[in-house]
């Protein structure tokens, strides 16, 4: 079962992503972690991507592509979670021709529906443990211990840079320009199924769940 999660930042790609892999053990394959991997590593990718993604723009579609290609290219039988990519038309394209090329197929194009005002309370208050990346979020999912991460200790739990809120405006412009015609670029070839990413979590994981389990 390999599958693609797609919708605009803060939709909860990320989280429902963390669950797939617990129970179904899918590779999760996020290019926003594998970028902020990169920048941590401070690696060439990570030092070109890293001006990109402060401001909340895209980063370049071949460096994109390039690193996707090499994480599909890994895989080595594993099912697999797209989260994050692609991002528009482009990239789209690319993947398509990648799955030929690697002989890989690709079922559901999941969409995650949470409508603009709800995004903005779910990215301004995210917090990403600098240590491991497990996410949280002020109000709906604070740690068990104020400002400790409950899952390796680190006590560090930062707000992303493209978290603030200039940078959340151009992520969610960026995000209606370039990432919401997907939906009719997956609806065209029969893969696209829209789920309601809002309210508890656990109730959006029952969604998808039911989708990929019909
Ligand atoms: P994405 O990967 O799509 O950008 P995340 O999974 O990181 O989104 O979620 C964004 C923020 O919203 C996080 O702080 C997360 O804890 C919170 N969140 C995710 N899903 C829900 C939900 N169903 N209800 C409330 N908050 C949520
Ligand atoms: P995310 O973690 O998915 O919210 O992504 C964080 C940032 O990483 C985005 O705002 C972009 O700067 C960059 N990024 C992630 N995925 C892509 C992609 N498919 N194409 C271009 N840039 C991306």
């Amino acid at each position: 079962m390999n599958i693609l999660l797609f919708g605009p930042p803060g939709a909860g790609k990320g989280t429902q992503s963390a669950f797939l892999v617990e129970e179904f053990r899918m590779k999760h394959i996020s290019t926003g972690d594998l970028f902020r991997a990169a920048i941590k590593g401070q690696t060439p990718l990570g030092v070109k991507a890293k001006s990109f993604m402060d401001k909340g723009q895209l980063v370049p579609d071949d460096v994109t592509i390039g690193m996707v290609r090499e994480a599909l290219a890994a895989l080595g039988g594993q099912s697999f979670i797209l989260d994050g990519f692609p991002r528009n038309v482009v990239q789209a394209q690319a993947l398509d021709e990648l799955l030929a090329e690697l002989k890989l197929s690709m079922g559901k194009a999941i969409f995650l529906q949470v409508p603009e005002e709800v995004l903005v309370g779910r990215l301004s208050g995210r917090r990403t443990c600098k240590n491991c990346g497990a996410v949280y979020h002020l109000e709906s999912k604070p740690p068990k211990a104020a400002g400790v991460c409950d899952q390796c200790g680190g006590a560090e739990l930062l707000q992303r840079d493209d978290d603030k809120p200039e940078a959340i405006r151009t992520r969610l412009n960026i995000y209606a320009e370039t990432t919401m015609p997907l939906k009719d670029y997956y609806k065209s070839k029969g893969k696209l199924a829209e789920v309601d990413g809002t309210g508890e979590v656990v109730g959006v994981y029952k969604r998808i769940k039911a989708l990929l389990t019909a």
